[in-house]
């Protein structure tokens, strides 16, 4: 391989890239994780994620990947044989969903085309034709990472609770949380699932679940077998800050960090940071006369746009030429979007100056590749960040 010079911009949407500070954080020797030195960092960082899915209840770190996380969430809730309501939102969804069944669930899977959220309607109506409450639990993704759609959650909250069904609420948040408002507690959630290397800006390899008092109930009876995903295994030593088995140490270092970076920021900056970045990226899309793959407007995803290439046109060519001239990894299309979209995150510790040379680079990758599209992308979208910026001077002053 030969040396490229400066930096890769890795614009997946997931993992992220992580801050030199998050990488230096990690950079120390591995502790006694059974010693006063690490019960502390347990604390601390425990109390840290509960702030981050604002809850008061409990919050649980596995040494695994997201789909650890959903894994947690299912076996310690519910039993073999039990009904779970999930909607086919995109291929995370469809992933969620093919676990439940290996895990012997019987999964009622509501269709969609991977272009819109959840439809709140459609969950009540699902849940009033149950009225033995067969369902136990309903299960949804907050952000699609395959599509850049995202869900109302208070909005699915809302229709569970009209039609009085006692289902519990399952949520994904591996690719919003530390990037899109989301309110565990506020919003009644029993428990959501998220993961380490795309909002919260670290390497991949930790899965956590917040789990709310009546999930932690269901979870005295839920029979479907665990060992290493026991929540009562993890949450009898985690109230002093230890952990049932060696835990992921220099991850948690990394985590810390990224916490203080959260909270020095303040999460409603930071969300509207995201914000931001994702009305520009979608301004530059439609300057090119793209198609965004997000159908509803209400629905765009601010850590990550899915654009799709004319028919006839393969969109991981384009990434190749990206990769290949400009050193820029974009996200592929995933399952059945393969080749008909590619995904532009802007995610995590990430800012104006890092979109614009994002958007440089797919714009450049796509006069090279042949796809039909109209210049000006980029402009359109420096014009959003500028007006963005000029509003949000005084908030910037008085903040
Ligand atoms: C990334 C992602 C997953 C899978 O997480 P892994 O860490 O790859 O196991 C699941 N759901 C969503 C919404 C994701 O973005």
């Amino acid at each position: 391989m030969t040396y490229r010079a400066g930096r890769h911009f890795l614009q997946i949407p997931g993992p992220t890239n992580v801050p030199d500070r998050v990488l230096r954080a990690m950079d120390l020797p591995t502790i006694d994780h059974r010693g006063p030195e690490f019960a502390a960092l347990g604390k601390e960082v425990l109390a840290g994620l509960r702030r981050v899915f604002g809850t008061t209840g409990a919050a649980v770190v596995f040494p695994s990947s997201g789909t650890g996380a959903w894994e947690a969430a299912l076996v310690n809730t519910l039993s073999p044989g039990d009904r779970v309501l999930m909607f086919e939102t995109g291929h995370f969804a469809a992933l969620w969903r093919e676990m439940a069944g290996r895990l012997g669930l019987k999964v009622d899977f509501v269709p969609g085309d991977w272009r819109r959220g959840v439809d709140p309607q459609e969950v009540e109506a699902r849940l009033r034709a149950d009225p033995d409450g067969g369902i136990k639990a309903v299960c949804v993704v907050h952000n699609e990472t395959s599509t850049g759609v995202t869900t109302r959650i208070d909005a699915v909250r809302e229709a569970v609770n009209r039609s009085g069904h006692p289902a519990l609420l399952m949520v994904d948040t591996i690719s919003s949380l530390g990037s899109i408002d989301y309110r565990h507690d506020d919003w009644g959630v029993d428990v959501t699932v998220a993961g380490s290397q795309k909002g919260l800006m670290l390497p991949p390899g930790l899965g956590f679940n917040a789990i709310g008092p009546k999930a932690l109930k269901a979870s005295e009876t839920a029979g479907l077998p665990r060992s290493y995903w026991s929540w009562a295994a993890m949450l009898a030593p985690n109230a002093q800050g230890f952990f049932p088995y060696t835990p992921a140490t220099n991850l948690l270092y990394g985590l810390r960090e990224a916490l203080a970076m959260l909270e020095a920021e303040g999460l409603d900056r930071v969300f509207a940071r995201h914000r931001r970045h994702g009305e520009a990226t979608r301004a530059a899309v439609r300057a090119w006369g793209l198609e965004l793959l997000c159908a509803e407007p209400r629905a765009y995803s601010d850590s990550l746009t899915a654009a799709m290439v004319p028919d006839g046109q393969d969109a991981d060519r384009l990434r190749e030429i990206a990769l290949d001239r400009f050193d820029m990894s974009l996200g592929t299309g995933l399952g059945r979007l393969a080749g008909r979209v590619f995904r532009i995150g802007h995610l995590g510790d990430f800012n104006d100056l890092m979109l614009a040379g994002t958007l440089a680079g797919v714009e450049m990758a796509l006069s090279l590749s042949g796809i039909p599209f109209r210049k000006g992308g980029v402009q359109a979208a420096l014009d959003c960040l500028s007006e963005a910026q000029r509003s949000g001077v005084s908030l910037a002053k008085t903040g």
